[in-house]
């Protein structure tokens, strides 16, 4: 089979089973051999490896991962695509497609199943529309993800890899920041993709930590205070925090759990290191603990 990274492949390839790429799925379908080389290079995918594939498409990538890793699982959503993955990975015996919403998918199974477990590689062109979404869960999955490679708009690449007080910076970038230690690896132009996306696209590598570069006692927690403190940028860090759902404190309190962090109260979220949320996170643990406490003991008294 002729490698799909070259356009009038790919073409051939369309018009031969009359498929029509879909908006709604995010089907922008790469057509340069260069930049597929680059991303195969960024993953560090061996013979080793076991590589999830989010959204083969019509297999472009997937030829690639397949001739340099030991097995592929592949994630694709559209069953119309199911004659054209038949022919164009037809050639290879260590590649699985897995006709599913890969939001719906149990992640962690799969990989017990398919990997025993072990570590893996994630390697993709992501579906834009639900870029967020999928890295998020492919972190908080519960899947023993070792490193992720993947095309994205080139805005949420920013946003991935913001530091503290840029525009860009928010609950995605410290989250990812979090879990892992973002890459840039390439800019990608329209013209590599058919059809051509409105968006400039960027490669870009997330290698997870063994251990997160914080310690803190209730992640979830960190989690929901970051959200609201970037669920209206313009209100101060205390008017985000106070009376908000999941932290239960009074604006009083949290002004309190502020000024103990050493910032002040007037401060916005976005001026935050993750070092500071996560100490943040761990006063407010405490004094949602004290509080809980206090609680129990007058209600005993009464
Ligand atoms: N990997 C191919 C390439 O590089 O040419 C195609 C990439 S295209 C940007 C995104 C692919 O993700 C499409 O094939 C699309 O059908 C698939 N997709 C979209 N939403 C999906 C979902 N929720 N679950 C799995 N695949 C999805």
């Amino acid at each position: 089979m002729a490698s799909l990274g070259i356009p009038q492949n790919t073409i051939a390839v369309l018009q031969k089973y009359q498929f029509h790429t879909q908006k709604r799925f995010g089907q922008n379908f790469l057509i340069d051999p260069h930049v597929l080389s680059k991303i195969i290079e960024a993953s560090g995918v061996t013979k080793e490896d076991f590589v999830l594939e989010i959204g083969p498409g019509i297999g472009t990538m997937t030829q690639y991962l397949c001739e340099s890793a030991r097995e592929v699982a592949a994630v694709e959503i559209d069953r119309n695509l199911e004659p054209v993955l038949a022919e164009t990975l037809g050639e290879y015996d260590n590649v699985t497609v897995i006709w599913e919403d890969v939001l719906k998918l149990d992640l962690q199974e799969l990989v017990s199943e398919k990997n025993a477990g072990r570590p893996v590689k994630v390697v993709a062109n992501l579906p834009y529309y639900i870029t967020t979404p999928i890295i998020m869960g492919l972190f908080e999955s519960g899947m023993p993800v070792e490193r992720i490679t993947v095309m994205v708009q080139k805005e949420v690449a920013d946003r991935m890899q913001a530091k503290p007080g840029t525009k860009d910076y928010g609950a995605l970038s410290l989250a990812v920041q979090y879990y892992s230690m973002p890459e840039i690896v390439a800019n990608v132009p329209p013209n590599c993709f058919l059809p051509r996306p409105k968006v400039g696209s960027t490669v870009i590598t997330l290698v997870r930590y063994k251990e997160p570069p914080v310690c803190v006692k209730d992640e979830a927690l960190m989690f929901r205070i970051i959200r609201a403190s970037f669920n209206q940028r313009r209100k101060t860090l205390a008017n985000g925090l106070g009376n908000a759902p999941g932290i239960g404190l009074s604006k009083e309190t949290v002004q309190e759990c502020i000024r103990e962090l050493g910032v002040s109260p007037s401060v916005r979220g976005e001026t935050l290191s993750l070092k500071q949320f996560a100490e943040l996170s761990d006063i407010i643990w405490k004094k949602q603990r004290r509080g809980a406490a206090e609680n129990r003991a007058s209600e005993e008294e009464g």
